[in-house]
């Protein structure tokens, strides 16, 4: 798949539309803030990230960018809807968050021009809106240096997640926007793993995360049978 051609223009919408509302925390994106401070310390399980240069893909309005620069990374944030693309600049500009930039790029074109330049690249939640996962894993791996991570979240493929992700979340909690998610751009973490080793991937850790609808409390769980996280390290050459 070539480089223009692995983007949904209706996912872009959806979050286009939505955009002035990233960083509000008890908007649609409530969920994503969070989350937020638990996939970063889990980042931090295996990496440092003083000093470090980072890419976040599928940056959104910066959420995850921002708190990774806050820890002292150079993180460039990119994905292609552009109005989410300015309020993540413009929130890190009244922030004064000077060691984080934004860039409306495609991962596969990234990768073409400038591969091998990263420490560390997050894509979080956002294989689940593209048409080809693959190709963004194996872009993902083309931009870390070898020995560098990789970092993924998203929503594995079955009847619990279904239930959970989609009628749950979407339709009887509110907690996300109806439509935001479709089930069959689910991906089974066999799937995630298999295109991972096919780009030299190594896989060191897989984890869910959980929600408690009572106290609307997450935490991170052995459970990946809904949203699951996975770190993994790029072989040396
Ligand atoms: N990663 C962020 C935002 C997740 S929402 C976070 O976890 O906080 C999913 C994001 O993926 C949206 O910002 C959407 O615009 C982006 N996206 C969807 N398709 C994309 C594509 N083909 N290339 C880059 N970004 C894409």
């Amino acid at each position: 798949m070539n480089n223009s051609t692995n983007v949904d223009p209706s996912e872009l919408a959806k979050f286009s539309e939505l955009a002035h509302r990233w960083w509000d925390p008890n908007s649609e994106f409530r969920p994503l803030h969070e989350i937020n401070p638990l996939r970063l310390s889990w980042i931090q399980e295996f990496t440092r990230l003083q000093d470090l240069q980072v890419l976040d893909v599928g940056c959104g309005g910066g959420i995850l960018s921002e708190a990774m620069a806050r820890e002292g990374a150079q993180v460039l944030g990119i994905d292609l809807a552009t109005k989410s693309l300015r309020v993540a600049q413009l929130h890190a500009l009244e922030s004064g968050v000077k060691n984080v930039h934004y860039r409306e790029c495609s991962v596969e074109a990234l990768a073409t021009q400038t591969p091998a330049q990263y420490d560390v690249v997050t894509c979080m939640e956002m294989l689940e809106h593209v048409p080809d996962f693959e190709s963004v894993v194996q872009a993902c791996s083309r931009l870390v240096k070898p020995g560098g991570w990789v970092f993924f979240s998203t929503l594995n493929r079955n009847p619990k997640s279904f239930l959970f992700a989609i009628v749950g979340a979407e339709f009887v909690l509110n907690l996300l926007p109806r439509g935001t998610h479709e089930y069959q751009k689910f991906i089974k973490p066999s799937e995630l793993a298999q295109s991972c080793r096919a780009s030299r991937l190594a896989q060191h850790s897989i984890r869910g995360l959980s929600y408690n609808p009572l106290t609307r409390r997450y935490w991170v769980s052995r459970d990946p049978s809904v949203n699951y996280w996975v770190a993994t390290q790029k072989n040396a050459p």
